[in-house]
């Protein structure tokens, strides 16, 4: 049959690859962003009750309420800012559905969304099914002397045109692991009071934040959360990513339009898992616990890498962390990703993978991303074989 691809560039996923490298190989994988623990057990209690208790029809097209309601009163007291669980919250599968609908809803053939580099996978190839045009913004790169990503966000600014559609963030940010700032909350008030642009606010790592810096969502703005979807997974906050359960938060008049590609997408969210984190929630310490309980894997980590050749970055959120090892080699990142997982037994994914041309020299800065969601001797056994490189 003669067509043409609608995504002539898309393949499989860098997740994907590596994680089926790390199973063909036998390494162990610090690549794809799970944990290799199950979720906590009164969860999975809840899920087999709240089926036995006759949750298996579907649920209600934006999600069970009283799961709405917990979300409602969970943004209300971390970031203060009320959404109406009634109209204004949307349980997605998973934040990609959440994603998907929100560019769908709103990105129309020839529109601009601006995009921060280096992204997540998702966010370019949706906007080019809506017929959009994604605009990359790059973050500055590391330096010896400043050796952090960072967002200039005059640039951010200077990006937007009459023909921008939408901002899509992403902090914590995945893969460079750094958070906003209130000052970026500052910059970020000051576009949208002279553009009026819509934000779109992936923050799945929001309940995964370090060294007492809480979580800076645009839900604490109430200029931002007029002009924001934020978007959540419980997959990342509750150690279950296979679910594909996750929500996004908007006005009534925004969320209205993502409902409406929703109910034509998925229609709804598997009953039973919805009913168990309506009931799961209420245990506010199953996410105040969650920087605690992964900082010490974060430090885990770190500690074990100052014994390699590798350098490791800082890493402020997310569970992820990057690492440079150009005192290991000069290999481009896609390469040196693939050499340590066949040839040393630990999966990683290549940085320069989050930029829109992976194999460009600008892409590549010597940097791979380590997963740490992992049990303590996952960690052990991995630090081990990279000493050994
Ligand atoms: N956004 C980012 C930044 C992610 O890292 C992920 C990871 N999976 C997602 C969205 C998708 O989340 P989910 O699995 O809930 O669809
Ligand atoms: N978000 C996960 C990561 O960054 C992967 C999700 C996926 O495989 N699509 O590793």
């Amino acid at each position: 049959m003669n067509f043409e691809s609608k995504l002539p560039n898309v393949g499989t996923t860098i997740f994907t690859i590596m994680s089926q490298l790390a199973v063909d190989h036998k390494a162990i994988n610090l690549g794809q962003g799970f944990p290799d623990f199950s979720p906590d057990e009164t969860l999975l209690d809840l899920v087999t009750q709240a089926m036995k208790e006759g949750h298996n029809q579907y649920p209600p097209m934006a999600g069970v309420v009283a799961l709405r309601q917990q979300i409602a009163l969970k943004v209300q007291a971390l970031y203060g800012h009320q959404y109406d669980p009634e109209t204004e919250i949307t349980v997605t599968s998973g934040a990609s559905e959440a994603l998907m609908a929100s560019i769908l809803a709103f990105v129309r053939a020839g529109d601009e969304v601006i995009v921060i580099e280096p992204f997540y996978d998702l966010y370019i190839p949706v906007i080019e099914l809506a017929g959009g045009k994604p605009v990359i913004v790059p973050m500055t790169a590391p330096t010896p002397q400043a050796p952090a990503y960072r967002v200039d966000w005059q640039r951010v600014r200077d990006a937007i045109t009459s023909k921008t559609r939408m901002l899509i963030l992403n902090f914590p940010h995945n893969p460079t692991c750094i958070n906003l700032t209130p000052a970026d909350l500052d910059s970020l008030e000051s576009i949208v009071q002279e553009t009026g642009i819509l934000l779109l606010s992936d923050e799945v790592y929001e309940h995964l934040v370090y060294d007492d810096q809480p979580h800076q969502s645009v839900a604490r703005r109430p200029l931002l959360a007029a002009h924001s979807i934020v978007v959540s997974s419980f997959g990342k906050t509750y150690s279950a990513t296979g679910w594909k359960i996750g929500y996004c938060c908007a006005p009534k008049v925004i969320s209205a339009e993502i409902r409406k590609v929703h109910q034509f997408n998925v229609f709804t969210v598997t009953s039973p898992m919805q009913v168990a984190l309506a009931h799961y929630m209420k245990n506010e310490d199953a996410y105040l616990s969650l920087p605690a309980f992964y900082q010490q894997k974060r430090d885990r980590l770190l500690k074990g890498l100052a014994n390699t050749r590798f350098v490791p970055m800082h890493s402020e959120g997310t569970f992820f962390l990057m690492a440079d090892y150009s005192n290991i080699s000069d290999l481009p990142e896609a390469e040196f990703a693939r050499w340590i997982t066949v040839e040393h037994g630990v999966g990683v994914i290549p940085v320069s993978a989050f930029y829109r041309q992976p194999d460009a020299p600008e892409s590549n800065h010597g940097l791979i991303r380590f997963c740490f969601a992992k049990r303590d001797e996952t960690l052990d056994t991995a630090i081990e074989k990279l000493a050994g490189i």
